[in-house]
């Protein structure tokens, strides 16, 4: 059985007050609701000024604290940037690689991204998010898997362990912009990712690893779309940015364990 995992991707929002009460309504409405056999790991990921206090407003819950990128060096004259170690030092348990937006506002490279991946494998205990996803022109030529696929075999390997990975699938055509894919069109796609996984880790590993759907993902729709057998939770952005918004997407995941 795979835990579902609710991940909140914050971007570049909110200062300290703001995020505070925004962790404080997702712990006051989750309290109670997490605790039972079935349950959905929750996962919020700040902007990296926020990460050092909100460490200790999420101390002793269960609501996980994450980063939105790295630097794949360890450390030194990179100004600017965050390093492994300094985001670990500062809480974190997962760190998201590969966001549409790393890839195309950033341009980052699938090089790249096979860099930070093994940077933060070798320099932490945290867990990689990885995304994936299509644009519009991509599906529209009939090439989604062709690049999904691609995405994949750039950054993950048989030195990536299965048991540190996150997959989530993110086409870009739905990233904030409210249109999301229908649960049949992100079925599809999970299930490749799932069988691309198999291949490099073999079916019992690939059976346990989860893949993410994000894309306008909100409390109206994200029922349908995580109880697809291969959508194994959800990466939110706008949506996680209301307590009570996030709170119901939370529940949704909890609520599609099977
Ligand atoms: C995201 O930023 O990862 C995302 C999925 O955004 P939104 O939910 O706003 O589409």
């Amino acid at each position: 059985m795979r835990k579902p995992l609710a991940a909140g991707n914050w971007k570049m929002h909110n200062t300290l007050g703001a995020g505070r009460d925004l962790v404080s309504g997702i712990k006051a409405g989750i309290e109670g609701g997490l605790t039972g056999e079935v349950a959905t790991e929750v996962l919020v990921c700040p902007p990296f000024t926020l990460l050092y206090p909100l460490k200790e407003t999420l101390a002793g819950s269960p609501v996980m604290l994450g980063a939105q990128n790295v630097h794949e060096e360890e450390k030194g004259a990179f100004t600017g940037e965050v390093s492994v170690s300094m985001l670990a030092d500062a809480g974190c348990s997962h760190v998201i690689i590969g966001h549409s937006e790393r890839r195309h506002v950033f341009g980052e490279s699938g090089e790249r991204l096979n860099q930070k991946v093994r940077a933060v494998l070798a320099g932490s205990d945290m867990t990689v998010i990885y995304c994936v996803g299509e644009t519009l022109n991509d599906r529209e030529a009939g090439q989604t898997e062709q690049v999904v696929g691609q995405q994949m075999d750039e950054v993950l390997g048989p030195d990536v362990p299965a048991d540190r990975l996150v997959i989530a699938y993110e086409p870009v055509w739905a990233i904030g912009t409210g249109k999301t894919a229908t649960p049949d069109q992100a079925q599809e796609v999970h299930k490749f990712i799932r069988a691309r996984l198999s291949s490099i880790y073999g079916e019992e590993a690939a059976d346990g690893l989860r893949i993410l759907y994000g894309g306008s993902v909100k409390p109206g729709n994200a029922a349908d779309l995580m109880g697809q057998p291969d959508v194994d939770g959800a990466l939110v952005g706008g949506a996680c940015l209301v307590a009570d918004d996030f709170v119901a997407i939370i529940k949704a995941a909890a609520s599609s364990v099977r």
